[in-house]
């Protein structure tokens, strides 16, 4: 590999907005056959907003509000964002704790508050009302995200998030295809959101409710079975399966942990980049050959 070769390839990256490690980061990208892609932030925007509350019987949604918000006031998870924008709450927290894929707990006012999947509100054997059942049922089976938010031992309302995709996803991925690369969509999202997101920029293939840790082994898998494989993410959950992959590509929009695990950054977030970054790492190491 001569040096100048790969230093043009950095430099036509920089043009096209590409941050590009190291030269060796290019070194494996040949022969890319998968690209895994992370959902939230990666193929939508990231950003959600607050759609429904439902409330359990003789609950008072200003105060799920007031409590839910405030918790995740402290959290920097687009769910969070949503929730603590639309409540605008004011009441302290403390003891607050992220827990990994799961949600988010914490002292509100003198109230354990626990805001996240309906999993992690039974680990505390607060189980889900009927009515609050069906409501997380029905947002789940339209392809929107909800969470449960519980406190003082009872489960106590659901939430619903909508997160819109990037306008550009759909002509990324399809950009992507061209190439020859078979995309997977991998969430920690539940399964009827993520099939209705990747039906709507066109992957086939989705690996849903992955807890954080576990997105490496996805990764990891997929290269036991001989393929060889490109992952987009943003977000610190990304970071490990970034690094594992044989291309790490994180969004310039993303959290710095993504960023440095990273070979490639897209550093408009834009996905439609992607295709170019791996015709861009083919066409260098053809040149240096
Ligand atoms: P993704 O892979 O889509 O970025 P995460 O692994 O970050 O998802 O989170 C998985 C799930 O855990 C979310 O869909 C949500 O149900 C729950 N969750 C995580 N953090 C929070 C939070 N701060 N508030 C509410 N729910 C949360
Ligand atoms: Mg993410």
């Amino acid at each position: 590999a001569t040096p100048t070769a790969l230093l043009v390839g950095t430099g036509r990256g920089a043009q096209l907005g590409i941050l590009i490690k190291g030269p060796e980061a290019l070194e494996s990208t040949r022969a890319v056959d998968t690209i895994v892609l992370d959902k939230t932030g990666t193929v939508t925007e990231g950003r959600m907003t607050l759609a429904e509350v439902h409330t359990a019987e003789g609950e008072d949604r200003a105060e799920v509000l007031r409590l839910a918000g405030a918790l995740e006031g402290a959290s920097e998870h687009p769910i969070a964002q949503a929730v603590a924008r639309a409540a605008g709450s004011e009441a302290t927290v403390s003891d607050f704790a992220n827990i990994e894929g799961l949600g988010v707990q914490g002292v509100v006012d003198g109230h354990a508050v626990l805001v996240g999947r309906p999993r992690l509100l039974a680990e505390w054997s607060q189980h889900l009302p009927a009515e609050l059942e069906r409501a997380f049922t029905e947002a789940q089976a339209s392809g929107r995200t909800a969470v449960a938010v519980g406190w003082d031992g009872k489960a106590r309302a659901i939430l619903v998030v909508a997160d819109a995709v990037k306008p550009t996803s759909a002509e990324a991925i399809a950009g992507l295809r061209r190439l020859g690369l078979t995309p997977v969509l991998l969430t920690g999202d539940n399964e009827a959101v993520a099939k209705t997101v990747a039906a709507e920029v066109g992957i086939d293939e989705v690996i849903a409710e992955v807890l954080p840790a576990d997105k490496v082994d996805v990764v990891k898998r997929l290269q036991a079975e001989g393929k060889v494989v490109a992952m987009a993410g943003d977000g610190v959950n990304d970071a490990a399966a970034l690094a594992q992959a044989d291309l790490g590509m994180s969004m310039g929009t993303g959290t710095d942990a993504a960023i440095e695990a990273s070979d490639l950054t897209l550093v408009r977030g834009d996905l439609r980049v992607a295709p170019d970054a791996i015709r861009l790492s083919r066409r260098t190491l053809r040149t240096i050959k």
